[in-house]
């Protein structure tokens, strides 16, 4: 709405920067205060719950606003990201002592979602990770991502929408960068489905710091999208963005490839049920000790190795870690005491960071010699590259060391951070300050003497500065006019003299000159740290790499895994006694069951039969963890391992729900199979729980039997298929590659138990009954179940009949009723003929047990 009235310059000029800052809320700094005005307070008042008021509020059109104090602001601009919007600084750029009529004011900063750090709710073992996309000629999109704290910088090539949700699911992103209005549909998706902030870019900054940052790909053809988020940060965070490391291109088909599903189904490192890290395969590889570590390990899980020799050399040190029980408390003492070194980096090069960090900084690069000395004695020769990559960048240690206070405080501005002997200049201001102290409390001594007043003492205020106080009742022995009186109090009086405020004036002067000085030479300090911040940033990745192989040691020690055996294309599986490490570390070692998988080429399916709750999931889920948990060098919860490596894992478990485009359970299972069958090779691993049962009966049967037919002829993945359809396990007399395996049930007087251990063969029984009994359902309906069930039994052989022959489907005859709603299913999809021939048939039970 245009405004009518005449604006204050005040406003006028408010009004000039916010128009350039429509999406964002705007902190208008006004002395102590950002203030937010108008639609911006309306809204921000009630998302920070603080007061709105208004300004002019006599005025025909009072102005709303509301305001948050300066030294606060971090909590409520933290708050405001964390909800999802943006937050522009407007600071004034001219000491308001010089200014000539309005101060100026500029946005200093947009802090956004994917630029914000160290927010509250942000875990220093997380990246939070700004992405940008642009499209290719062809149907993929270039992927770049940059984490502001740590200053990670990478791209990649993906080739389609799947691939880019699955990616950005992966990294979390909370925000992308699109080219103006490019990708509408893309965009949409983004937003809506994923609840991802879109941000637009139009300008292309040129910077003589991205030549740096992109020298390497400077032809490839990602260096536009690049560029699109390089521009987005510098044009957001005006400032240099030095910390920004080289972008590294990866392929993620140098890495085991899987699908967000996928990842999400194993619960790699997020929970299905809670979303959190309880109960993942991060959550039981995470022993790091450092922050970086932490990170790291999330995405070793994320990307785990395809290359023998990369698997090896990990593989390598984790047993060499495992060997040297006592150097390895030694190395993990170390690291403990080794602070986040890349964001501490990330901040030395933002410009945020202060005494304490730099003491922090310090303390962590102290720690390399001994790091480097307790490898020393465990190398072999797998330690050497670590070794030449440990530098303890000396220069930094002692430039801290002789600069910075180990007390120094969270301001900067407030002095007392840096240390005596370091600055002359400083030394002296200091030397004022401190003999003109001592001179006070001559003063004080001295008049004391000199009246004979023994509680007469010197003190010290902001605003009347030093004073000589005497109470009231000493106030006869003062003599008249030996001091000027300044201030009178309920019990005292307060005087000044002139020899007293002189002396005042040199202590003052040299105090607020000696916190400018100690300013100055901080910030130098920090710039000369920032010519080390590629050797900080590179001895922090090494830091990092070592954590999480101790990590991966000390698991593997903790829970007794075994080295696996990585034989590349051998395409044989051996695992011996393997475990599924996440429930085994849930239930005890005691109360898990070991169960061993064998595949080769004469045997790349295995169909899993057994009751509900009896293992069949777990037993599936055991082996992709295990390979990935191989794949990324660690050892693995089995007692003997011969592991081929994989390139892709696919799996379809559980009744995931769909994120991406809210489809059917039944629709997500398919598209997943799709991407299995498509895309999955001999080496890769394909795991489908129960596929099919998201339909009726037959088709969903159907559809099982077709799926596994394709694998077997076609794909040669090595497949676990595990499924409630029995007439399935006759499969194995026509598909030579393809053996049936079963988890071991049996009923003891009438009460099931599970013996969750595989065995060959087909399982006799569903024990579905039995099932629904441990879960409590009434005796009397269990007893119904049970008549049914023989009804069923009887007419069981007519079914059997049809597996092993390529029979239509259509002619296999069905004893069960459909429902309406079910026959309407059908019909809208096009399958009323197979449904035609339900009709009479007579039991009510529809789904196979
Ligand atoms: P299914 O897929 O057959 O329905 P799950 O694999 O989900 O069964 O297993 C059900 C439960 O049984 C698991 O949560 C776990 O507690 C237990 N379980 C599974 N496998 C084992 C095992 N090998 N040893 C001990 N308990 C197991």
């Amino acid at each position: 709405m245009p405004q009518k009235t005449k604006q204050t310059p005040m406003m006028e000029q408010y009004l000039g920067i916010k128009a350039n800052y429509p999406d964002a809320f705007l902190f208008y700094r006004l002395g102590d205060f950002y203030e937010l005005f108008n639609e911006d307070a309306v809204k921000a008042s009630q998302l920070l719950e603080v007061t709105l008021t208004s300004r002019n509020r006599n005025a025909d059109e009072p102005i709303p606003m509301c305001g948050v104090p300066y030294h606060a602001a971090k909590g409520y601009i933290d708050n405001l990201i964390e909800k999802g919007y943006k937050v522009a600084i407007c600071e004034q750029v001219e000491d308001p002592k010089t200014a000539k009529g309005m101060v100026k004011r500029e946005v200093v900063q947009l802090i956004t979602p994917g630029t914000a750090m160290d927010t509250k709710s942000m875990d220093a073992k997380t990246n939070n990770y700004l992405a940008a996309l642009m499209s290719t000629e062809t149907d993929g999109y270039y992927l770049a991502y940059a984490d502001l704290s740590t200053g990670e910088l990478k791209t990649t090539k993906l080739n389609s929408i799947e691939s880019v949700m699955s990616e950005l699911m992966s990294l979390k992103t909370k925000e992308v960068v699109f080219k103006e209005a490019m990708e509408i549909e893309l965009q949409a998706k983004l937003k809506t489905t994923l609840g991802i902030m879109v941000s637009t870019q139009e300008e292309m900054v040129e910077s003589a710091e991205f030549s740096y940052l992109t020298d390497e790909i400077e032809n490839s053809e990602s260096i536009n999208v690049v560029k699109l988020l390089l521009s987005y940060l510098y044009v957001t965070q005006k400032r240099n963005l030095g910390h920004l490391q080289k972008v590294e291109v990866y392929s993620p088909a140098n890495y085991l490839k899987m699908d967000h599903y996928s990842k999400r189904n194993l619960e790699l490192v997020s929970s299905l049920r809670t979303g959190q890290k309880k109960g993942t395969l991060l959550w039981l590889l995470d022993e790091t000790k450092t922050a970086m570590g932490g990170r790291l390990l999330k995405q070793w899980i994320d990307r785990p190795l395809i290359q023998e020799k990369q698997i090896s050399m990990r593989q390598n040190i984790v047993e060499s870690l495992i060997n040297h029980f006592f150097e390895r408390t030694d190395l993990n003492e170390a690291l403990t005491r080794v602070y986040d070194l890349e964001r501490l980096a990330g901040r030395v090069a933002f410009g945020n960071v202060n005494g304490r960090d730099l003491i922090q900084l310090q303390a962590s690069l102290r720690q390399i010699p001994q790091l480097i000395e307790v490898i020393q004695l465990m190398n072999k020769g797998e330690w050497d590259q670590f070794i030449t990559e440990l530098d303890q960048v000396p220069e930094v240690v002692e430039l801290i060391d002789l600069a910075v206070d180990e007390d120094a405080p969270l301001s900067i501005k407030d002095g007392g951070i840096i240390k005596d002997g370091f600055n002359e200049k400083l030394d002296t201001y200091r030397d004022a300050m401190r003999n003109g102290k001592k001179w006070i409390a001559q003063l004080e001594a001295e008049e004391k003497a000199a009246t004979g007043i023994k509680n007469l003492k010197i003190g010290y205020n902001r605003i009347f500065g030093y004073y000589i106080e005497i109470t009231k009742a000493n106030l006869v022995n003062l003599p008249e006019g030996r001091y000027e009186r300044k201030q009178t109090l309920a019990n005292a009086e307060r005087f000044i003299t002139p020899a007293l405020k002189e002396k005042e004036i040199l202590i003052l002067e040299a105090e607020e000159k000696s916190m400018l000085l100690e300013y100055t030479l901080f910030t130098e300090v920090r710039e000369t740290i920032k010519q080390y911040i590629e050797r900080l940033q590179k001895l922090a990745k090494t830091v990092a790499a070592i954590d999480v192989l101790q990590s991966f040691a000390t698991v593997s020690e903790k829970y007794h895994y075994t080295r696996p055996v990585m034989a590349a294309n051998s395409q044989e599986i051996d695992l011996i006694e393997g475990r599924h490490p996440v429930v085994e570390k849930v239930l005890g070692q005691q109360t898990y069951v070991p169960n061993s998988v064998e595949m080769n080429r004469e045997n790349e399916i295995l169909l899993i039969t057994g009751p509900n709750m009896s293992g069949k999931s777990t037993y599936m889920r055991q082996l992709a963890l295990t390979v990935i948990m191989a794949q990324m060098g660690c050892f693995v919860p089995a007692d003997k391992a011969l592991i081929p490596i994989f390139d892709q894992i696919f799996t379809r478990i559980g009744a995931a729900d769909d994120l991406i485009a809210g489809q059917s359970t039944f629709m997500v299972e398919m598209m997943e199979a799709n991407e299995a069958l498509r895309y999955a090779s001999k080496n890769s691993l394909i795991l489908f729980d129960e596929i099919g049962r998201g339909t009726a009966t037959y088709d969903g049967m159907a559809l099982a039997e077709a799926i596994i037919e394709y694998i077997h002829e076609k794909v040669h993945a090595k497949t676990l298929f595990s499924t409630h359809y029995h007439e399935l396990t006759l499969l194995d007399e026509r598909l030579p590659r393809l053996k049936n395996v079963h988890v071991g049930a049996v009923e003891e007087e009438g009460e099931l138990v599970f013996l969750h251990k595989m065995l060959p063969g087909p399982a006799d029984k569903s024990y579905g009954i039995q099932v629904a009994k441990l879960a409590g359902l009434p005796d009397e309906l269990l007893s119904r179940a049970t008549v049914i069930l023989e009804e069923l039994e009887q007419k069981e052989e007519i079914v059997l009949n049809h597996i092993g022959q390529i029979d239509p489907i259509s002619e296999v005859q069905i004893p069960s009723k459909i429902s309406q709603k079910e026959k309407n299913k059908a019909m809208d999809d096009g399958q009323l003929s197979l449904f035609g021939l339900l009709e009479g048939s007579e039991s009510e039970v529809v789904k196979a047990v």
